[in-house]
């Protein structure tokens, strides 16, 4: 595929993407962190006391097409580590859990990658 169709398949998917838009704030959200390279925002629909999605601000639909660029891997640490960071900020103590969702059976609903933050109760194992 041509440079020129990549970049309107990307400007597409950053158009009709709910994250894309909860980032730049034109829907709203309950805003947790945020810095140059992500938004950090509460989930609507917890499924624990804390439930904290991590998302980079540039669009990537899922954690397997993130690539495999240089800076990739700074980006998907610094996810990680703001996952941290926000469990030390909640109290979590004793434990919580992060979760990224990858594809149908993965069940990722929605196409911007994200982080799960969970905690606040004991989490069961193996998931659902
Ligand atoms: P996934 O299933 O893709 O791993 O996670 C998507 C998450 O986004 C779900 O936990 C869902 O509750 C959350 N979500 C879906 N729509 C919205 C929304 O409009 N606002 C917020 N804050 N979270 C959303
Ligand atoms: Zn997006």
């Amino acid at each position: 595929m041509g440079a020129d169709a990549s970049l309107l398949l990307y400007t597409g998917a950053v158009m009709s993407c709910l994250f894309c838009k909860i980032i730049e704030g034109s829907i709203p959200s309950t805003k947790e962190y945020k810095d140059d390279r992500c938004y950090a925002f509460a989930d609507i629909h917890p499924q624990a006391p804390v439930h904290i999605l991590i998302a980079p601000r540039e669009h990537r639909s899922s954690l397997d097409a993130a690539g495999e660029e240089n800076e990739q891997p700074a980006l998907l640490g610094h996810l990680l580590q703001v996952a941290v960071h926000l469990a030390r900020i909640k109290g979590l103590a004793k434990g919580y859990r992060v979760v990224i969702n990858i594809g149908e059976d993965g069940g990722q609903t929605v196409d911007h990658l994200h982080v799960h933050l969970l905690g606040g109760r004991a989490m069961g194992w193996p998931p659902g």
